[in-house]
């Protein structure tokens, strides 16, 4: 037994020299070789370490992440999901409390007065992963992040046909509370998570905006926090009516909401939708400019819900939909979107262009959907974001075994990204909302078609646009006799069909961005602000009104420190 380091150096060494009978010049060669590689190894130890741990997890959730996000991701995503419905329950029995709503109000105003830093701008404190866009909101780590604790529908009133809600209320939330009693708000964005106060203060928009505008139009009343730490009421006809127009996209940048008055309309439990295959372009842009009541028979004849997906610049669906009663419903033609195991819902509009026996189809097809199923009619593909993530999630033996795992929670996937994905998402995946007037329609489908290298399906979805003083929207440049506008707003959500085919560097994320931002001033146009803003300051203010957004600012003391501008908020460039 050795007794010492000595020692055990000693007999290594003697065991060494005769090693498998080598010559010792041979064995000391080896055992040098081996030493300096044990050496070497033990101080890149930390580098194989961090390869291990590090790259490679990164390399797996960058080049297999549609493997990962099936494998992994789904049944992590529900547990995510399971975690924040106990959340959102937690909430609802814990810290639900319509009546003390002054009381928090108060509290808030407090954290609002008190900052240290009041060169340090406001913002709110929810977690930049909660919001549902494809946005980090990274700035939340640096800023003033006020806590807003009000998650409560406040007042129901039915015979006014008014909601009260505090600004965090969900559009899921609100619709299972109001559905069962036979109203709705008159228009339902897609998704459960998105919330009224980020629906207020962003935007929001539906198949039956072209009734009822954006979001915004089914606001009659907001409660407001001010820079300075004034609560304030404003209405349309207030003397803070400057401040209601202008709180609509403005992202935050001017007072912090604390509730809000919203419209009800009665509603049924089905929708019946009509859906029109088209081949031609001209004709499906008619279609649905005839249907958005744009030809001054708003309201008459207008249908409630109107929608169109673009497959092709020459082949689209447009759809109409009207509330019908469960008892008028003909059985035979129900369709149960949300059944886990259903087709997702582009892929079975897009059945409808063609026969069975591959002939173009002219004919209408008529389905009813139930409510709930027809709001959610693109969240179990989130419109047609899944099929990036997981290419067989359509696969009909995928939808019965995992179909009701789907589809994964937004804040999940963007929890679970990676910075090589996030950088291969910012160059290379298009997730925009442009919103044109109908007239241009046409000429900006063109556009889109050449810049984004034939990104399809397209969602195309009207809305009304009326004058907003104050806001960063500007007024409709060629005003019918009421004085609004139609638009429509063209979704473009996936890859060009060059990163498709692996021709990446043909894509130039920025440059196309820039150059269908530029057209859409030209034409009128508008991009909606979740996405990423690629603009410079220019070009964004030449988009953007900001006269009297600046002097509004200035007047409720949003400057000087205590919000940002838009700009500085949302831009990808700065
Ligand atoms: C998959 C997907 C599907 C979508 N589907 C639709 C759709 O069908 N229809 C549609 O219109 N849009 C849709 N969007 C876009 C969505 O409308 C916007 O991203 C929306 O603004 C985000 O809502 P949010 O509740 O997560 O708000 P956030 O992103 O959290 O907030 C939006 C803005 O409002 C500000 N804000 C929020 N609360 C307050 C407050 N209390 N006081 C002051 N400022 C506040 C925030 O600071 C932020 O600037 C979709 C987006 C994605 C990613």
């Amino acid at each position: 037994m050795p007794k010492s380091g000595n020692d055990l150096g000693v007999l290594i060494s003697k065991k060494v020299l005769t090693l498998n009978g080598m010559s010792p010049y041979t064995t000391l060669g080896i055992t040098l070789s081996a030493a300096t590689a044990v050496t070497i190894l033990v101080k890149k130890r930390k580098k194989i370490a961090y390869a291990f741990f590090n790259d490679l997890p990164m390399y797996i959730l960058t080049e297999h992440r549609s493997a990962v996000v099936t494998i992994v991701g789904l049944p992590l995503s529900l547990l995510w999901d399971g975690a924040l419905q106990l959340r959102g329950q937690y909430i609802k029995y814990f810290k639900s409390a319509p009546h003390l709503h002054d009381a928090r109000v108060e509290i808030i105003q407090e954290q609002v007065k008190n900052r240290v830093d009041k060169n340090t701008p406001l913002c709110t404190a929810r977690p930049g992963w909660a919001s549902v866009s494809l946005s980090y909101r990274n700035y939340k780590k640096k800023w003033n992040a006020i806590e807003i604790p009000l998650y409560d529908i406040l007042n129901i009133n039915t015979d006014n046909l008014i909601v009260r809600v505090e600004p965090f209320v969900s559009i899921g939330q609100l619709t299972h509370a109001l559905n069962p009693m036979g109203y709705t708000l008159p228009l339902v964005p897609e998704m459960d998570d998105l919330t009224i106060g980020g629906l207020i203060n962003g935007t929001g928009i539906e198949s039956s905006s072209h009734k009822y505008g954006l979001f915004h139009e089914i606001i009659t009343e907001l409660e407001l926090l001010l820079g300075d730490g004034r609560v304030v009421i404003a209405t349309a006809d207030n003397e803070y009516s400057d401040l209601f127009h202008a709180i609509p996209w403005s992202y935050g940048t001017l007072a912090l909401l604390l509730s809000a008055k919203l419209k009800l309309i009665p509603c049924k439990d089905y929708v019946k939708v009509t859906y029109t295959p088209h081949h031609d372009k001209e004709a499906y842009v008619e279609h649905m400019r005839q249907l958005s009541g744009e030809y001054n028979n708003k309201g008459n004849t207008t249908p409630m819900f109107v929608e169109g997906l673009a497959y092709s610049l020459d082949t689209a669906v447009v759809m109409s939909g009207e509330f019908i009663d469960a008892e008028d419903v003909s059985r035979g033609s129900t369709n149960r979107l949300s059944l886990w195991w259903k087709p997702w819902f582009y892929k079975h509009v897009e059945k409808m262009l063609f026969l069975k026996n591959g002939a173009r189809n002219n004919d209408p097809i008529v389905e009813y959907i139930p409510l709930r199923d027809y709001y959610h009619r693109h969240t179990q593909s989130l419109f047609w974001e899944m099929e990036l993530m997981i290419p067989i999630g359509n696969n009909i033996i995928f939808r019965w075994l995992l179909g009701w795992l789907m589809p994964p929670k937004v804040s999940f996937l963007k929890i679970s990204q990676t910075e090589m994905t996030r950088l291969l998402v910012e160059k290379t995946h298009v997730a925009q909302d442009f919103l044109v007037p109908t007239r241009k329609m046409s000429k900006f489908l063109e556009l889109c078609d050449d810049e984004y290298d034939r990104i399809y399906p397209l969602w195309l979805c009207l809305h009304d646009h009326s004058p907003m003083p104050g806001s960063l929207l500007k007024d409709p440049a060629k005003p019918g006799a009421n004085g609004h506008e139609m638009y429509v707003d063209v979704g473009v959500y996936g890859l060009p069909r060059c990163v498709h085919e692996k021709r990446e560097d043909e894509f130039d994320m920025k440059k196309s961005m820039r150059k269908v931002l530029k057209e859409l001033v030209q034409m009128d146009g508008f991009q909606m602000l979740y996405a990423d803003v690629f603009n410079t300051r220019e070009e964004f203010e030449e988009m953007f009104g900001h006269e009297e957004y600046r002097l509004l600012r200035k007047k409720y003391k949003a400057d000087g420190g205590a919000f940002k501008e838009v700009y500085d908020k949302m831009s990808v460039i700065l």
